[in-house]
């Protein structure tokens, strides 16, 4: 028998990858299963950024990378952030990572003590709580529904901070909800923040060029109050299609960009090369095919939002970013089709699986019980028939 670890026993599963794996294999079985679990753009990489891959490999590029990344990128990420959010960073200040996923690990790893406590608004990533286990800190989750637009108050983060707090990870536009929090909003929190300096502020803006509505974005590390304690975490993944390369990055104080390096020193060494120079072409290159996919989700968005809302035991919502619908679902709680009976959100996920071949991921990977998530980043025609299929599935639900 293989022993293994008490922290990775601990761990829950990524309901976000189980659930698209699970779908894959019904797919692989003949079965004609929409897949809306996992959450990744359905867009091929534009071509110029595959083309600099290309050349990155004819010009061999093929070496160790720096264990922070490449200087180029370093710089061209860093000449992004001062572009299209006004942030002044020096290249020591940023670590390309192996996704955002890899980079919000490390700078966990990189900050966390045990015991420390993280504060996590609800519903809230799959893997945020998970990153916080693995520091051995401890997560402080502060929930809030549909009808608050699953948005932190500033009265609920006063509630949660204490003189334990040590982070908050704040993720706008939101995965799983699709929230995007106000500049109006976002200064409300930051006085709050403002008066706890010894709270570190983890900015997740992976999803900052999915948004529907005319604002800008604003970056937490904008705010003058919190700028020194502010980690940006973002990369080409949502932005550019590019899940399968897997850079990302964090923009930090210089200290925790150089403990991030000197973790990475030891644990992966600098990302794949030839990613970093697709990555180099996506910040450098014609941005035109950014807004493209935004159009096409916002679509998308609407359609989905549409035709959700008349399917009856769903409550939802207008998301204004990333690609998910988070609808309210517990009215099918306790329900049964005559064989089944769905007691939670695993159960209703599982169901839909089944009987409506549609691939959603439980609210309660999200921290956020009564809720599903559905990807809407796939075709219009996918997401006609899985609403439809999902309609017909609960109507035989009593
Ligand atoms: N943060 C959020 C909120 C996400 O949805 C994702 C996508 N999985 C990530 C971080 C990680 O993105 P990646 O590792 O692909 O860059
Ligand atoms: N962001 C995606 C999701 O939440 C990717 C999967 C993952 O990294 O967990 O579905």
């Amino acid at each position: 028998m293989q022993r293994i670890s008490d922290r990775v026993n601990s761990l829950a599963v990524s309901q976000t990858l189980a659930m698209s794996q699970k779908s894959a294999e019904l797919k692989a079985a003949g079965v004609d299963v929409v897949n809306m679990s996992v959450g990744e753009p359905d867009f091929n990489t534009p071509e110029h950024i595959k083309e600099a891959a290309k050349k990155a490999i004819d010009q061999n590029f093929t070496f160790y990378s720096p264990a922070a990344g490449y200087m180029s990128l370093r710089k061209a990420i860093a000449a992004k952030l001062d572009r299209e959010n006004g942030l002044a960073y020096d290249a020591s200040q940023i670590v390309v990572g192996n996704g955002a996923k890899h980079a919000l690990s490390n700078v966990i790893l990189a900050t966390v003590n045990p015991g420390d406590e993280v504060i996590i608004p609800t519903p809230a990533w799959v893997s945020y709580v998970e990153m916080v286990k693995l520091a051995s800190g401890t997560s402080v989750t502060v929930p809030s529904t549909i009808d608050e637009d699953f948005k932190l108050s500033p009265a609920r983060l006063e509630e949660a901070i204490t003189p334990r707090s040590r982070a908050i990870i704040l993720c706008s536009p939101s995965n799983p909800t699709g929230s995007v929090y106000t500049r109006e909003e976002l200064q409300a929190l930051v006085n709050v923040l403002a008066r706890h300096p010894q709270i570190l502020v983890i900015a997740d803006e992976i999803y900052e060029h999915i948004r529907y509505n005319d604002q800008p974005f604003v970056s937490l590390a904008s705010f003058p109050e919190i700028a020194d304690r502010t980690v940006v975490i973002n990369g080409v993944s949502k932005a550019y299609a590019m899940t399968g390369w897997r850079i990302g990055y964090c923009a930090a104080p210089v200290e925790i960009a150089k403990a991030v390096a000197k973790l990475q020193g030891q644990a992966t060494s600098g990302v794949s090369s030839i990613a970093q120079k697709a990555a180099e072409a996506a910040y450098e290159g014609p941005q035109e095919c950014v807004a493209a996919m935004c159009e096409a989700f916002r679509r998308r968005r609407d359609l989905i939002v549409k035709l959700a809302s008349e399917i009856p035991g769903f409550n939802v919502n207008c998301p204004q970013g990333a690609f998910y619908l988070f609808p309210e679902v517990s009215s099918c709680f306790g329900k049964s089709d005559g064989a089944i009976r769905i007691g939670d959100s695993n159960d209703l996920a599982m169901y839909l699986l089944e009987k409506a071949h549609v691939a959603s991921v439980s609210g309660d990977a999200f921290c956020a019980p009564g809720y599903l998530r559905f990807s809407y980043a796939t075709s219009d025609d996918n997401i006609i028939k899985a609403m439809h299929r999902v309609a017909e599935a609960l109507s035989s639900l009593h």
